[in-house]
């Protein structure tokens, strides 16, 4: 049942934020849906779920079609050059951006539209070539790049710890990230999915991103 995984996942992130000093409050739960469907995404919703990640554009339209605003739109995979247009539309916070380049089209496109694009970087922690975002030495001079565009804004980092069978395993990845944030004097922390969102609030998550443990 998608209210009592729910349940679940929301007491272990409060338990784990008390048991690390933190507050509850301050980590938000993006759930994301790429696996779920529509009947399952608002019966999610109706439990108080208020923050919804998907990883393709073409599947966060469809869906955003018939959601529209009643959630906050989180885009968590990588997005290509001919998407943008249409996440700028949708997305409130999109985690992916690894290049000056991307960066550069969102900026563009948000101007066209009026709006100031919330985004995090992704940076590739691990240096797994299958991966996504840009390796960690990079941060500040991409940062750096950004800030003069005048219609996107860096809120924080992101990342996707290796899957590891002992989420213990990916708690050094974690914390590379968190000093990284800090370093860079950032706010919002992505990190964290199904299997271990625990250690990874334990290393400072703002977010976690969670899938499969909601919709199983
Ligand atoms: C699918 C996905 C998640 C959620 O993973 P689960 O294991 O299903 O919780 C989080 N982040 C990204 C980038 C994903 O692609």
């Amino acid at each position: 049942m998608i209210q009592d995984n729910l349940a679940l996942v929301r007491q272990n992130i409060t338990d784990t934020a008390v048991r690390s000093g933190r507050k509850a409050q301050d980590i938000t739960l993006v759930c994301v849906t790429k696996e779920a469907a529509i009947e399952q995404i608002r019966q999610a919703i109706a439990c108080g779920v208020s923050d919804i990640g998907e990883n393709r554009v073409q599947d966060a339209v469809k869906k955003y079609d018939v959601l529209g605003r009643l959630v906050k739109w989180h885009l968590i995979g990588h997005l290509q050059a001919n998407k943008v247009k249409k996440a700028v539309e949708i997305f409130d916070l999109i985690h992916s951006v690894d290049s000056v380049n991307l960066a550069e089209a969102i900026s563009k496109e948000a101007a066209k539209i009026n709006k100031v694009q919330n985004i995090l970087i992704q940076a590739n922690i691990s240096g797994e070539k299958t991966k996504f975002g840009i390796k960690p030495e990079e941060t500040l001079s991409l940062i750096n790049n950004i800030l003069p565009l005048n219609n996107i804004k860096v809120l924080g980092l992101m990342t996707i710890a290796p899957l590891v069978s002992d989420p213990e395993n990916a708690r050094k990845y974690f914390r590379s990230l968190k000093e990284l944030t800090d370093a860079n004097n950032l706010d919002v922390l992505s990190m964290g999915m199904s299997n271990d969102y625990k250690i990874a609030i334990e290393e400072g998550a703002t977010m976690v991103r969670i899938g499969s443990t909601i919709f199983k």
